[in-house]
């Protein structure tokens, strides 16, 4: 198998250790600019009941890439050690594609938010990033946020996109039919009379 990354990361960044030594992260090593390509990850991709019996490692560098599918990347680069943050300087562009929210500075580690490509619990945990957004909690549920939404608008990945298209669509369709009830309750009250 090649020794390739099957992520690709920009030569502007480079991953290394963190300085307390708590993981992996990518760091800019060059000035970034807003809506520049970061990293595209990649790999092979799995459905739920396959992906559950991967290694730890693996299922911690996974990209959920579907609703019921993961992207495993094959074999880990650099480009795959992004970290969440509540406070995030990148955001997704697609499914796969990593782009700069804002201009990066030489120094700055790049993360992104795991509420715009997660949606299911398996991998939910306490969030210490420090941010004074910090949820402390992050789930597969924090897409759900309006604040997150309004947020990240345009950085999500397609499928939690769709999903909350689907919510909006369906608060609409909710708030449509309550204001007709209310309608027909005024037209009988004022038939009665
Ligand atoms: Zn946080």
């Amino acid at each position: 198998m090649s020794k390739q990354p099957s992520s690709y990361l920009s030569s502007k960044l480079e991953g290394r250790l963190k300085a307390d030594k708590s993981g992996n992260s990518i760091y800019a090593i060059e000035p970034i600019k807003r809506g520049e390509l970061i990293a595209v990850f990649g790999g092979v991709v799995y459905e739920w009941e396959d992906f559950i019996h991967l290694s730890e490692r693996e299922k911690n560098v996974v990209h959920p890439s579907g609703r019921q599918t993961f992207l495993v990347p094959r074999p880990i680069g650099e480009g795959d050690y992004v970290n969440h943050s509540c406070n995030p300087n990148a955001g997704l562009s697609g499914q796969i594609g990593l782009v700069a929210m804002r201009d990066i500075k030489i120094g700055e580690e790049v993360c992104f938010d795991y509420a715009m490509s997660d949606t299911m619990d398996y991998d939910a945990f306490d969030c210490l990033c420090g941010a004074s957004t910090c949820r402390g909690k992050v789930s597969g549920k924090d897409w759900m946020r309006p604040e997150l939404q309004k947020r990240y608008a345009g950085h999500f990945a397609p499928h939690v996109q769709r999903k909350i298209d689907a919510m909006k669509a369906e608060q609409r369709a909710f708030e449509k039919a309550m204001r007709l009830a209310k309608s027909q309750k005024f037209v009988s009250v004022s038939n009665a009379g």
